[in-house]
């Protein structure tokens, strides 16, 4: 196996380009999945224009960042303000690569897992947050790609690879390693996502919401969430195993009532306004992901 004898700072800086152009495609992708027409979908041969006035936009205008900073925030054919949103899904694609290899060994599995999770995660959340939508054309694959994550490891249980670890030692860790670990401190001995917890995660991640939903369908004659949640849910599920995908529910539910609650109470929204949870899952996952085996044995503790 390779030995990736690079400090992590110097990794972090030849990744931090990468990510933003992916932050940058990432604005595409929340642009166009939306659309109605099946030719606005394509995010592929199309080529990029200013969303207002529909001009070309030029090369050199379109560099991550750069291009925006440039322009001031304007389209350079019709002056339209270019939404901050486009910078700063550029700049968090950036800060998403240059930031994965301080938390996950740069070139394993857990690492390719947490920058697609990451970068998933980025996307629809501001599909949900700009149009409601949540695209199945993301989220199913994600779906298959999170139980396939679990495959290498039946194969090669015991193949290793050297990093370097902290204070510039290498140190041997999983390949395959697919597990959940506290962040920072990565823990080569911590759980992997076993095939059975993924599965068990895309099923429960689907069927739970649904029964909620039509529990609430029947109190209430109406969804109280949408089918992307489901299929949100269902993915996150395959790729990080049933318990952590049920404590993301949990949290999501939970900033929701945070954020839905108080505009329910000054009027603002009435029981029946959609609130976008995809976004609530989406901040909750990272919470979950890193922080989650450290939430449950603290709660665990003030319940003794
Ligand atoms: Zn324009």
């Amino acid at each position: 196996m390779p030995t990736f004898d690079f400090p992590t700072w110097f990794l972090s800086i030849l990744l931090a380009p990468f990510g933003l152009v992916l932050g940058s495609f990432g604005n595409v992708l929340i642009h166009r999945l939306p659309q109605e027409e099946e030719a606005d979908r394509n995010v592929v041969t199309k080529p990029s224009h200013c969303p207002q006035c529909k001009a070309r936009i030029k090369p050199w205008h379109n560099i991550p960042l750069f291009g925006w900073l440039w322009l001031r925030g304007r389209c350079a054919s019709c002056g339209w303000r270019i939404p901050v949103r486009y910078p700063l899904v550029e700049l968090l694609g950036g800060v998403l690569l240059a930031g994965s290899v301080w938390v996950f060994p740069f070139g394993t599995l857990i690492w390719f897992k947490g920058i697609l999770c990451g970068y998933a995660l980025l996307v629809l959340f501001f599909t949900d947050l700009t149009e409601f939508i949540l695209p199945d054309v993301i989220q199913y694959p994600l779906m298959v790609l999170g139980v396939l994550f679990t495959l290498p490891q039946l194969a090669w249980p015991t193949h290793l690879t050297a990093i370097w670890g902290p204070g510039q030692n290498v140190i041997h860790v999983d390949t395959f390693f697919n597990g959940i670990q506290s962040a920072p401190a990565w823990d080569p001995m911590g759980p992997r996502v076993t095939w059975q917890e993924s599965l068990l995660g895309l099923a429960i991640g689907y069927g739970v919401p649904w029964l909620l939903n039509g529990a609430y369908r029947l109190v209430r004659k109406t969804d109280g969430i949408g089918m992307g949640d489901f299929k949100m849910l269902a993915w996150l599920g395959a790729f990080w195993g049933w318990g952590p995908m049920l404590g993301i529910l949990f949290g999501g539910a939970l900033l929701g009532s945070a954020v839905g609650l108080p505009l329910m109470i000054t009027r603002k929204a009435g029981g029946q306004t959609m609130l976008p949870f995809g976004c609530a899952l989406a901040l909750a996952t990272p919470v979950v992901v890193f922080f989650g085996p450290a939430l449950w044995l603290a709660y665990m503790g003030l319940l003794h």
